[in-house]
């Protein structure tokens, strides 16, 4: 079965996800931090630079896409979706429409995007899409997630998960706990086990095939106003939540960066894949943020910098697929992680 298939071969070990599917206000944001104005041009260079880069897209074996990139082609005219095929990448597309506050709630969440999704999810697939993201966000705080926002966020993820699966797309789940606050990493982790129960009930009932699917969780961590704990610390904590909560049929979990350096996204999926414990799943990657942050800047939007740019690419690419078999070894730079003893 091609759900299943695909799923699978996302969840390759040595190979994980780009995910270059910020809409057009988000990568507006990336674009201004290095003066580059955010208008399709520049946001059709910055995509070319990424895919094709060909020492570094063997790492990959997903890239998600924003849908107006989707569409876009090279300057040579091949498209982006035809480009990223022939070299074994699958293509794959953000169909949520961002969050809304729920009401009544102190700034809680609900994700929008269920107007027409299973039309528009035929529409991606027969542009070449076979996989698909949406992403719930829930926070941390004295009383918060909710319940309201863990049931709304859950019951969300699962009936997107399941209106993909009916029109051909491998639906990656993604429950963002986001890291802002001063809690410690104990307070993230019961965090962290209730969302994921709660997803994995709501899936379950909504009848998705959990063998054609994805995870895309946080990594458990101390919240950001909070001192640093070691990636082997943050390992432990992450991949226990993991094991009491993702069942042995979900062939792949992604993490997300949220917001960690390169570096230290790249040691925290490290030490999680160098710890002996019986994990039935990969665990892999699907940063934004971790991937492209220094190839950005490198870049600045300049035609003559891009050789440039796709080595520190490709340097990213390379560290995170030897992070997916727990292989690397710190880069020992500037960026890297305060270790902090605890
Ligand atoms: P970051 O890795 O930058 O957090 O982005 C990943 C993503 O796709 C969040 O939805």
């Amino acid at each position: 079965m091609q759900l299943i298939k695909n799923a699978k071969y996302i969840a390759t070990p040595g190979k994980g996800i780009l995910a270059a599917d910020e809409s057009t206000g988000t990568i507006g944001k990336r674009l201004s931090s290095i003066n580059v104005e955010n208008i399709e041009s520049n946001r059709q260079a910055l995509r070319e630079l990424l895919f094709t880069s060909s020492e570094a897209v063997p790492y990959l074996s997903g890239v998600i896409l924003f849908e107006e990139t989707l569409y876009q082609k090279t300057t040579d005219g091949k498209p982006f979706v035809e480009l990223l095929q022939e070299n074994n990448v699958i293509p794959g597309i953000k169909v949520d429409k961002g969050v809304v506050e729920l009401a009544g709630t102190n700034g809680e969440t609900t994700t929008q995007g269920f107007d027409s999704l299973g039309a528009r999810c035929q529409q991606y697939y027969k542009a070449g899409a076979r996989f698909a993201k949406w992403r719930a966000v829930l926070k941390i705080g004295a009383t918060e997630p909710s319940e309201l926002s863990i049931q709304q966020n859950a019951q969300g993820l699962a009936r997107y998960a399941i209106i993909c699966q009916e029109n051909g797309l491998v639906p990656i789940v993604e429950p963002e706990i986001l890291t802002d606050g001063s809690h410690d990493i104990k307070k993230c982790a019961a965090v962290t086990e209730t969302v994921l129960a709660a997803v994995y009930k709501a899936l379950n009932d909504h009848h998705v095939l959990l063998e054609g699917t994805l995870l895309k969780p946080n990594m458990v961590t101390p919240g950001s106003d909070s001192p640093k704990v070691t990636p082997e610390v943050i390992a432990e904590y992450t991949v226990q939540a993991l094991r009491r909560t993702v069942p042995a049929a979900v062939p792949g979990i992604v993490f997300l960066s949220g917001g960690q350096s390169e570096e230290e996204a790249t040691l925290n999926l490290n030490a999680m894949n160098k710890l002996e414990v019986v994990k039935p799943w990969t665990l892999s990657f699907s940063f934004g943020r971790a991937l492209q942050q220094s190839t950005l800047k490198t870049w600045g939007g300049k035609k003559e910098n891009v050789e440039k740019a796709q080595e520190v690419f490709l340097l990213r690419c390379k560290s995170n697929s030897e992070a997916t078999l727990g292989h690397y070894t710190a880069g020992g730079t500037a960026t890297g992680p305060q270790i902090l003893n605890i």
